[in-house]
């Protein structure tokens, strides 16, 4: 067994069991920093799904779904306490299966820890209602869980995802089954490993990992499932809406962005440097809430494009574990992917680009980061979500103009507006077609309990936050009529 890994990964957990995909069948998991295999993987499919689906019912009910409210939150507070003590081994793992800096991973396992600790303390603080009616009557709401909910997981935020659905399904008293993603498995198991520690009973979360033609589809076609959770992809997010569609359960989609910046001229740009930099490229730019578009009006725009070249330039890029600003991407199949979008950027003037060290293994996902000036705001660079670190400047002269770029994309999950006239950040608050609106900041440290989630192809429901717990349940009206 490798050395960090404390649990066997080529497993699934299904009702509480370890066990290899029926198939017996499995999959390598390659380590991005050097190209190297870390070890395998399940390679689970359609009858393991089934497997965990049924498990998942069983639960609920049984132990689990007997559960009060008080005790699913004691189970998920303990599986934060278990979270925290494992910190540094968690972030070794996400480290080396992501290619994520240290840092960042070590950062990713105190938010999953932060998700069991809010969504374990809000447990029992979600009720319903009493509603005024006709004489007679006295009427009230509950608010219950759906069932079985799938989650499917994309690999380059497992911990963090995971926390904010998982969590949030099981603190409303849902049996959940996990797909995490054929890249990055790793922490999934080792979370489901500590979730079973805390005593959380068999078969409440249950983990198939596979490839998601596989593994995923089954899960987001399967019957037995009741809701569907997926970030991703806005093509797959398509076929999993699909199939959820053809057995009529709600789904929530986080399917990425391309989310701005807008800089004004009266903005403190000492305080936004560091922002308008680091949210695009926080781990490699492969973050759905990545800004990859700086909205800069012209009185500050020099400015801007030159601070920014500067901190470009002092970008490096190596294996994860040297803990350096970037890491590499999740693959080469995904550094084609990036690799691509820059060659799209050819007619573009590249402002400034980052440095990979030397030593960097030649077989690792490396990508320099790359920062484009002067780019019109309808081309490809500027309108399709690139999942790389590769940021465009755009200039514009008026408010107006600047609502109408930061709008002019298919997407909408975060945007941000850096100026001190209190007045436009009220406008473009409620202007900006956007999940989320930042002012003067971005990202706000991560904001565990800050409902988020998209608008247009950035998807549709919201995860995060009390907000969540609303979308992982589902009302009862109880009318009595008494006389
Ligand atoms: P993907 O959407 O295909 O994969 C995400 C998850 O969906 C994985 O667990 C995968 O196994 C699963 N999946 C794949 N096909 C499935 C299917 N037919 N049915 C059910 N589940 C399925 O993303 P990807 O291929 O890993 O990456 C491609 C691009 O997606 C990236 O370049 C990036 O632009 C985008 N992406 C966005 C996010 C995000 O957070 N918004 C995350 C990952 C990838």
């Amino acid at each position: 067994m490798i050395d960090p890994i404390w649990f066997d990964p080529s497993q699934c957990l299904i009702d509480g069991t370890w066990q290899a995909a029926k198939s017996g069948e499995l999959l390598p998991l390659v380590n991005p920093s050097d190209g190297s295999t870390i070890c395998s993987i399940a390679r689970g499919k359609a009858d393991d799904v089934d497997a965990a689906v049924t498990a998942a019912h069983s639960a609920l009910n049984g132990e689990w779904g007997r559960m009060t409210a008080l005790e699913r939150g004691r189970v998920l507070t303990r599986i934060g306490q278990l979270v925290l003590e494992r910190v540094d081994e968690l972030a070794v793992l996400e480290a080396m299966d992501v290619g994520k800096p240290l840092t960042q991973a070590r950062a990713d396992a105190v938010a999953l820890a932060r998700y069991m600790e809010f969504y374990g303390g809000a447990a029992d603080k979600v009720h319903g209602e009493t509603i005024p009616y006709l004489d007679g009557y006295t009427v009230y709401t509950l608010r219950e869980p759906h069932g079985v909910t799938g989650h499917i997981v994309p690999w380059n935020y497992p911990m963090q995802i995971i926390g904010r659905s998982v969590g949030a399904a099981l603190a409303m008293g849902n049996a959940t089954v996990l797909k995490p993603a054929e890249e990055a498995c790793l922490t999934a198991l080792a979370f489901a490993n500590i979730a079973m520690e805390a005593g959380l009973p068999d078969g409440a979360l249950n983990v198939v990992p596979g490839l998601g033609a596989e593994a995923g589809a089954a899960l987001s076609s399967h019957p037995g499932i009741q809701h569907l959770s997926f970030t991703g992809s806005v093509p797959t997010g398509a076929l999993v809406q699909a199939a959820a569609a053809r057995n009529v359960v709600p789904v929530t989609l986080e399917l990425g962005g391309k989310s701005p910046q807008l800089v004004f001229d009266d903005a403190d740009l000492d305080a936004a440097m560091p922002f308008l930099v680091n949210a695009g490229i926080q781990n490699a730019g492969q973050t759905c809430s990545a800004s990859s578009r700086i909205l800069v009006q012209r009185g500050v725009y020099d400015e801007v494009c030159n601070r920014m070249a500067i901190a470009y330039e002092q970008l490096t890029v190596g294996p994860a574990a040297e803990n350096l600003r970037l890491g590499p991407l999740i693959s080469v199949r995904q550094k084609e992917i990036v690799t691509g979008f820059l060659n799209k950027g050819a007619d573009l003037t590249v402002a400034a680009q980052g440095v990979i060290v030397d030593h960097a293994p030649s077989a690792g996902a490396y990508v320099r980061p790359t920062l484009f000036k002067d780019v019109p705001a309808n081309h490809p660079l500027a309108q399709d979500e690139i999942f790389g670190p590769v940021q465009v400047i755009i200039p514009f002269d008026t408010e107006a103009d600047a609502l109408e770029i930061a709008n002019s994309t298919e997407y909408g999950l975060v945007a941000s507006v850096w100026t001190r006239d209190g007045a436009r950040q009220m406008r473009l608050a409620k202007a900006l077609k956007s999940g989320q609106v930042f002012i003067n900041n971005y990202g706000a440290g991560g904001g565990v309990e800050l409902p988020f989630g998209g608008v247009g192809k950035s998807g549709h429901g919201r995860e995060k936050g009390f907000e969540a717990l609303f979308g992982f349940s589902q009302l009862k009206t109880v009318a009595a009529f008494h006389g």
